[in-house]
């Protein structure tokens, strides 16, 4: 604690072993692991009794902000795919060892029934629910626009931005005053690379969403802001998010020369969700490693 680091050197800055596993990925079988502040995240009753639920909560970014949301004393649902049952086991022993309740909820977010009924059954298990981060993503990439199918374009408008709308409907039933929103946007947002065209323009769709959200969740006592990642060392990149030539330097472009742990995004997702942001609305959060995330 208090500790000072030089960012560039602080988690892991060599170069990335070529490796390829298929959708949505199994985050243990990375090479290195990323850190998600299974042992480096130390809470201190932040988010004391709250109830969260994270999409995509088994891994990567959503994984680090339901170990830290734990460790700052909340309850915490997470919900991910049923290949990926391995990985969010791993979380709930974790959540489980800081003393809180851990839900676990698989299903398919391409699914509108089940994307609709996750909220509730999070709010019905959890006794409550104060905290929403929609988190979860598909990120395929497509060189050509010509060989782009229909069946990706909707799979990644259905699950990016489509289940952040019909999850928001229904957590509108549950989310108190004081309740906080926030989504996984991304610097592809502002800055969209020509291979993740789809993806890309999910990501600026949630930014508009998030926009256009706060005016009416204000009135309701409620907060909704963003976090805009750069490039950060999780199984999505290896799971089709990147072409296997990108991956060895992946992140090494940025000004802080290497890719992020989503541990380093932690800390923000706890803010956002906090009274401590309670003049905090309608805001996108760039962790980026140095890249602007302007328009
Ligand atoms: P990740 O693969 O660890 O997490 C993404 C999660 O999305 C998966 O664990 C999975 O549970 C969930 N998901 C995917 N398809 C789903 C479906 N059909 N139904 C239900 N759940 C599904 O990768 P991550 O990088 O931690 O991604 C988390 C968020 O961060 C995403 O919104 C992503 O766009 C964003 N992001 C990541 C990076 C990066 O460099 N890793 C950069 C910018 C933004
Ligand atoms: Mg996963």
């Amino acid at each position: 604690m208090g500790e000072m680091n030089n960012p560039l050197y602080k988690y892991y800055d060599g170069k990335f072993e070529k490796q390829k596993q298929p959708y949505p990925g199994v985050q243990s079988e990375m090479h290195p692991i990323p850190d998600c502040g299974e042992e480096s995240y130390v809470g201190s009753e932040k988010l004391k009794n709250r109830k969260a639920l994270v999409t995509g909560g088994d891994s990567g970014i959503g994984r680090a902000a339901a170990i830290a949301y734990a460790k700052e004393g909340a309850d915490v649902a997470i919900s991910y795919l049923p290949d990926e049952g391995s990985d969010a086991q791993e979380v709930k022993a974790v959540i489980e060892k800081a003393g809180q309740k851990a839900v676990l909820l698989p299903g398919d977010l391409r699914d509108e029934r089940f994307a609709r009924e996750l909220v509730h059954e999070a709010a019905e298990k959890l006794g409550g629910l104060d905290i929403l981060v929609l988190n979860a993503a598909i990120q395929q990439f497509e060189k050509d626009i010509k060989n782009l199918s229909t069946e990706q374009l909707t799979d990644t408008f259905t699950v990016n931005i489509f289940s952040n709308v019909w999850m928001l409907q229904e957590a509108l039933d549950h989310l108190p005053e004081g309740g906080s929103v926030v989504v996984t946007t991304s610097v592809q947002a502002f800055q969209p690379s020509g291979h993740l065209s789809d993806y890309a323009m999910t990501k600026s769709s949630q930014v508009a969403f998030v926009l256009a959200m706060t005016q009416q969740l204000a009135e309701k006592g409620i907060r909704i802001n963003a976090v805009s990642p750069g490039p950060v060392w999780t199984v999505l990149q290896v799971a089709g998010g990147q072409p296997q030539e990108s991956i060895p330097e992946f992140g090494q472009k940025e000004p802080l020369k290497r890719a992020g742990q989503p541990v380093e995004l932690a800390d923000t997702y706890v803010l956002l969700a906090s009274d401590s942001a309670s003049y905090i609305t309608g805001q996108v959060y760039g962790i980026t490693g140095g890249t602007p995330i302007n328009h």
